[in-house]
C-alpha cells in the first residue's frame, strides 16, 4: 500500500490546523488531518494523501461519502423546496415517515435533526406517557439510564451521564434520572419503582468503548420493562441502520422497543436527520404546540432521509455489515497483538481494547493515520473501527496489513 504512505504534515495541513486552533472552541481533540474530499470509504487531505475512513463520522456515514443516490436526491430536492417549517405541510415528510415506519415496524415517527434532539423527544414522550397513560403523579416520572451512557450533549442529557467531564461545570441538571450499571438486568429489576416511566439504553455502548452487553440483556431488560409497565427506549442512533449487522441492533435479540431513537446515518452523511419512533400509544401524547423543531421534518432532510434509508435497504448493508464485521473481527484477533486486551463488537461496530500497560489508544490512532487509516480512540483505551458498510473487502484486507503493523 505504498500509495497510502504519508510524509510528515506539510504546510497546507499546518496552516489549516493553526487556523482551527486559533478560531475554534477547543471542545474536541481531533487527529491532525485536514480533509477536503471524500468518496465512498475514502477521504483525501489538503495535501492529496488518501485515507480509508474507518470512523464514518461515528456511524453517520454508513452509506459512505457522497453516495450518488443520496446526493442526487438532495440535489433534486434543493432545486425544488428546502424548508416549509411545520407551519405548513410538504410533500416529502409524509412519505419519509411512512417509509421509516414501514422499515422499523412502528405506527408513527417524530422527525428532528440531531441525535440529541431525538433523545430529548423520547424523554418528553416517555414522561408525558408516564403521566397520562400510567398515571404517575405529576412531576414524579423517573427514567432509568445506564452508567457509561452516551445520549448526546444537551444539559438534560449530560446531567444523567456518569462521565464526570461531560457534567463538570454545566449544572444544575434536570432531575428524574436514575443510573444503574450497564449489562446487568437484575440492576434494572431492582431499580424500577412505582414512578419509573422508562428505561433508556444503548443496545451497544459506542462512545463508552464499544461495550457489548451480555447475550440476552436486551431481551431480558425489555421483558422486565413489559412486566412493570415501563417504556423500553432504545437509543439506536449509532447502532441502528445496519451498523451492527441487523437493521437495528435490537433485532439481534428479537426485541421491539417501545420507543426507537434513530439519527446519524439517517442523514446519509449529508444532512442532520433524526427521529423518535413509536406506536400511537406513545406518540399520541403529543398535541399541537407540545413539541417541535423549525427544521425537523423539512423537505430537504426528509428527501435525504428517504434516500439514506433506501440505500441501506437496497444495498442490503445490514447483511454486508454482518458478514464483513464477523470476518474482520476474526482477522483482528488473529493478529495476536501483545498490545491488545480484547477485540469486541458486532457487525462493523468494532472496538480494539489496548492494554493499559501499552499506553493509551491515541498513539495507535496517530500511527494508523500515518499509514492511511483514519480511526479514532474512544475512552482512552479503545480504537474503534467502523468503516462505511459498503467498504470493499479488499480495502479492509489492505487495512488489516497496516493495522497489524501498527499493533505489532
Ligand atoms: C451520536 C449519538 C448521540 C447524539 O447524536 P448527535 O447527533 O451528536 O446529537 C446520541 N446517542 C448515541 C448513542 C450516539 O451515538
Amino acid at each position: 500500500m505504498t500509495t497510502m504512505t504519508k510524509s510528515p504534515a506539510p504546510s497546507r495541513t499546518a496552516r489549516y490546523l493553526d487556523e482551527a486552533e486559533r478560531y475554534s472552541a477547543h471542545n474536541y481533540h481531533p487527529l491532525p488531518v485536514v480533509l477536503d474530499r471524500g468518496e465512498g470509504s475514502w477521504v483525501w487531505d489538503v495535501d492529496g494523501n488518501r485515507y480509508l475512513d474507518m470512523l464514518s463520522s461515528y456511524s453517520a456515514l454508513n452509506q459512505g461519502h457522497l453516495h450518488p443516490e443520496i446526493i442526487a436526491a438532495a440535489r433534486e430536492q434543493m432545486e425544488r423546496l428546502t424548508l416549509t417549517s411545520r407551519a405548513f405541510h410538504n410533500d416529502q415528510m409524509g412519505p419519509f415517515l411512512r417509509e421509516l415506519c414501514e422499515a422499523s415496524g412502528f405506527d408513527a415517527a417524530l422527525p428532528m435533526n440531531t441525535g440529541a434532539e431525538a433523545v430529548e423527544t423520547a424523554i418528553k414522550m416517555v414522561r408525558k406517557w408516564g403521566y397520562e397513560v400510567r398515571g404517575i403523579p405529576d412531576g414524579q416520572a423517573e427514567i432509568i439510564v445506564c452508567e457509561d451512557n452516551f445520549h448526546g450533549r444537551t444539559t438534560t442529557i449530560v446531567g444523567f451521564s456518569s462521565e464526570e467531564q461531560y457534567r463538570d461545570g454545566f449544572g444544575p441538571f434536570t432531575p428524574g434520572f436514575k443510573l444503574i450499571p450497564y449489562g446487568d438486568a437484575d440492576a434494572l429489576r431492582d431499580a424500577i419503582g412505582p414512578n419509573t416511566a422508562g428505561f433508556l439504553v444503548e443496545p451497544i455502548q459506542g462512545e463508552a468503548g464499544v461495550n457489548v452487553p451480555p447475550d440476552g440483556y436486551l431481551r431480558e431488560t425489555a421483558e422486565i420493562c413489559r412486566e412493570n409497565g415501563v417504556a423500553f427506549v432504545a437509543d439506536e442512533i449509532q447502532t441502528g441502520l445496519g451498523r451492527t449487522g441487523r437493521l437495528f441492533c435490537c433485532d439481534w435479540e428479537g426485541v421491539r422497543p417501545d420507543v426507537l431513537i434513530v439519527g446519524k446515518a439517517l442523514g446519509g452523511g449529508l444532512y442532520p436527520v433524526s427521529a423518535a419512533i413509536a406506536d400511537a400509544e406513545f406518540m399520541d401524547v403529543f398535541r399541537p404546540g407540545d413539541h417541535g423543531s423549525t427544521f425537523g421534518g423539512n423537505p430537504l432532510g426528509a428527501a435525504v432521509g428517504r434516500a439514506s434509508l433506501r440505500v441501506i435497504l437496497e444495498e442490503d448493508l445490514s447483511r454486508r455489515s454482518d458478514e464483513l464485521g464477523t470476518w474482520f473481527m476474526e482477522q483482528l484477533r488473529a493478529i495476536g497483538s501483545p498490545h491488545v486486551e480484547e477485540v469486541r463488537g458486532k457487525g462493523l461496530m468494532i472496538g480494539v481494547v489496548i492494554k493499559e500497560t501499552s499506553g493509551t489508544a491515541r498513539p495507535f490512532c496517530e500511527a494508523l493515520q500515518q499509514r492511511g487509516i483514519l480511526a479514532k480512540e474512544t475512552h482512552h483505551q479503545v480504537v474503534r473501527f467502523a468503516p462505511p458498510l459498503n467498504v470493499a473487502r479488499a480495502d479492509l484486507e489492505d487495512a488489516l496489513m497496516e493495522i497489524a503493523a501498527v499493533l505489532s
